[in-house]
């Protein structure tokens, strides 16, 4: 069977499918075809066209039928059951922290980071391209806008005509932040990539090398780490310079620098953060509220949430930050480090240290789960950073590796089924706050695992793969898509 007519037969089943639907939800509502044009704001005749599979609405009436008849926009427009979608990515090796820690402009590094890497790549395999097209896929669609994917794109192939379409009906696809791009050349497309950002402003290119991290370490489990600490007599940071070499101390420094700017820049801007929900910057305002009769734990959570607020809000205004281990979970390892080194006196060196062990922690869930809110919800990220802080803290303090691993544990344990509902698919709210509370719990994991450790029942790597399995099993609503949770029910 030709291209062009098997393309027609497959257009013709989905309208089909999504026709049935249409039409046994329109029943249940009890309404007829011309109330439900009513509702949507079209003529009946269109309707009926749905209905009987002759032509497709368009996103926005899809926006409106999703609202009006209360399912999610996915369930209305799938093309394939429920239950059916594709196979998890397989996992690679742990990488280099270089690959974790990556400084760019927010507000995410999986909606601009990640396409904006990918695009420059491509662009530059491709000199002689007349023109581009690129399709934006899952997450990327559906919060790309509020997410700033669009505009990196575009501002990547400025250079060229380029075509951007955003794909919300596609559901098989291998991983939810997928995009392709494709090349141009006298009117005929003749090469084309297909790109996964997985999280952290990582992509992997399906079926090349380019982009893609290349594992160093031996061991890729907490387990297998802490055996072989324990049989050489070594701490974490000795470990990290071991496997990356001496320049990781450079690199972890200019990281540490770039985290305190964003610190210093955010706890002197003001104002209201683009994007149109009107939310204003918070953390000047909470770094200065202090009362005179003030405890020392009322001041101590407030500046560190006023530190977690400073780095989330220039985050969501596009500023500068360091993935940790994502762009929307970028302000709370800053915010408990810069805390305790203001109230202690620890050193840079002291808090680069902190970080390896942190980049450690973030580095197995990023290889044995996620660290993508679109492929396991927040847990993935506040979650993930909540653990990287706690692992941190517990080593400034120069707790036991048993310590270590509880307060990673415990922080990580108590994010399970947290889900990704950013309203307006902006990197705010919830985004800004939930940085600000996981900061406060990291420094409450490492309370609990200094009396309690010896105790402890749950390794970290079985919370990681319980994270991992968690998120798989989250309804796509709740995974970076801007269509559950406080994103459905804000007006
Ligand atoms: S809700 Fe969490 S995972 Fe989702 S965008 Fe916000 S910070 Fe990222």
């Amino acid at each position: 069977m030709i291209e062009s007519v098997k393309k027609r037969n497959k257009v013709k089943n989905m309208n089909e499918d999504f026709a049935c639907r249409l039409v046994k939800l329109r029943k249940e509502a009890k309404i007829n075809q011309k109330q439900l044009g009513q509702l949507i704001g079209v003529s009946d005749r269109a309707v009926s066209k749905w209905e009987c599979g002759l032509s497709r609405p368009s996103l926005d009436a899809c926006y409106a039928l999703s609202r009006i008849f209360k399912v999610p926009l996915d369930e209305l427009i799938a093309n394939k059951p429920k239950g059916l979608e594709a196979e998890p990515r397989k996992k690679g090796g742990m990488a280099s922290l270089k690959e974790l820690y990556r400084v760019g402009p927010g507000p995410s590094s999986s909606h601009t980071i990640a396409p904006s890497r990918a695009s420059k790549l491509f662009l530059e395999a491709h000199p002689d391209a007349d023109a581009f097209k690129v399709i934006l896929y899952g997450s990327l669609a559906k919060t790309g806008y509020g997410h700033g994917t669009e505009s990196v794109v575009k501002e990547v192939f400025a250079s060229k005509p380029l075509s951007l379409e955003l794909d919300y009906l596609t559901v098989d696809i291998a991983h939810p932040n997928t995009m392709d791009m494709i090349a141009i050349k006298n009117g005929e497309e003749y090469d084309k990539w297909r790109v996964f950002s997985i999280g952290g402003g990582t992509i992997e290119i399906e079926g090349r090398e380019e982009g893609a991290d290349t594992p160093i370490y031996p061991h890729s489990t907490f387990d297998g780490i802490s055996n072989y600490l324990k049989e050489k007599n070594m701490r974490l940071p000795d470990y990290v310079e071991e496997v990356e070499g001496a320049d990781i101390w450079s690199f972890l420094e200019s990281v540490w620098q770039t985290m305190k700017s964003s610190i210093d820049r955010g706890l002197s801007a003001e104002g209201a953060l683009p994007g149109g929900l009107d939310v204003q910057r918070k953390a000047k305002t909470l770094y200065k509220r202090g009362h005179i009769d003030e405890t020392a734990e009322t001041r101590e959570n407030r500046i560190v949430c006023a530190f977690a607020y400073a780095v989330s809000e220039e985050n969501a205004s596009g500023g500068v930050v360091v993935t940790a281990p994502t762009c929307g979970a970028s302000g709370l390892l800053p915010a408990v480090l810069r805390y305790q080194q203001i109230k202690r006196g620890f050193t840079d060196s002291e808090i680069c240290c902190a970080l390896a062990v942190a980049g450690l922690f973030g580095n197995l869930i990023k290889t044995n789960a996620s660290i993508s809110g679109a492929e396991c919800g927040c847990q993935a990220e506040i979650g993930s950073a909540c653990s990287m802080a706690a692992a941190a803290l517990a080593e400034l303090f120069n707790m036991e590796l048993e310590q270590i691993e509880y307060a990673a544990e415990v922080a990580m344990e108590h994010h399970l089924g947290l889900t990704c509902d950013p309203i307006r698919g902006l990197v705010q709210i919830p985004c800004i706050e939930r940085n600000a509370v996981g900061a406060m719990r990291a420094i409450q994991a490492v309370n609990l695992a200094n009396f309690l450790s010896d105790t402890r029942k749950i390794s970290f790597d079985l919370v990681v793969q319980t994270m991992y399995e968690t998120g798989r099993d989250m309804s796509k609503i709740y995974r970076e898509t801007a269509e559950g949770g406080l994103a459905k029910l804000y007006q």
